[in-house]
């Protein structure tokens, strides 16, 4: 009986298995400890491809077979595998603009930078997941471009609650007013 049950399982997990935002244990895991501190998971999804159209001809690129992973501060491209293997990262504040197109094939997000643009293609069995992710996107986009900023160096900065200066991420004390970060 036991193990009619757990054939059962199998094949409604492997029908399961086109979900585009299951991932395993071990590469969650793996995800994880691949943040910054704070830095916080939204959202993990499986994409069809993904082309950065680079202004700088040398840094174009496709990525085939890859993930995309929302955090709290960064959008990252990284390889289909069961570990975390890095494509592209692009900090949040630095997108300037984001498009969102659907069709009944495909749902295409392209996410605009000074360097250039980042394409992400969704295939048709993906439109809802792609969709929700769509979403999921553009709230946190909005909470991201009041809450952080890029710094000189290219690093991104969090925003004072009490005072509105943009200060380095780890910093416990807000230089300017001396608010204290939890
Ligand atoms: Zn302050």
């Amino acid at each position: 009986m036991f193990n009619i049950i757990e054939k059962l399982s199998n094949v409604f997990s492997l029908g399961q298995a086109a979900d585009p935002t299951r991932v395993s244990d071990k590469l969650k895991e793996s995800i994880l400890s691949n943040l910054d501190d704070g830095e916080e998971l939204i959202h993990i999804i499986r994409n069809s491809r993904a082309f950065y159209n680079a202004k700088a001809p040398r840094d174009k690129n496709t990525y085939y077979n890859s993930r995309c992973i929302l955090t709290n501060r960064r959008f990252l491209i990284i390889r289909n595998l069961d570990y975390f293997k890095l494509f592209r990262e692009i900090q949040l504040p630095k997108i300037t603009d984001h498009k969102i197109e659907k069709s009944k094939s495909e749902v295409i997000i392209t996410l605009i930078s000074e360097t250039g643009e980042d394409v992400i293609e969704f295939s048709k069995n993906m439109v809802s997941f792609a969709e929700e992710f769509s979403g999921i996107l553009s709230q946190t986009l909005k909470v991201a471009m009041d809450k952080y900023s890029i710094n000189k160096e290219g690093k991104i900065e969090k925003k004072c609650d009490n005072c509105g200066k943009f200060i380095a991420q780890e910093t416990k004390f807000c230089s300017d007013c001396g608010h204290k970060f939890y």
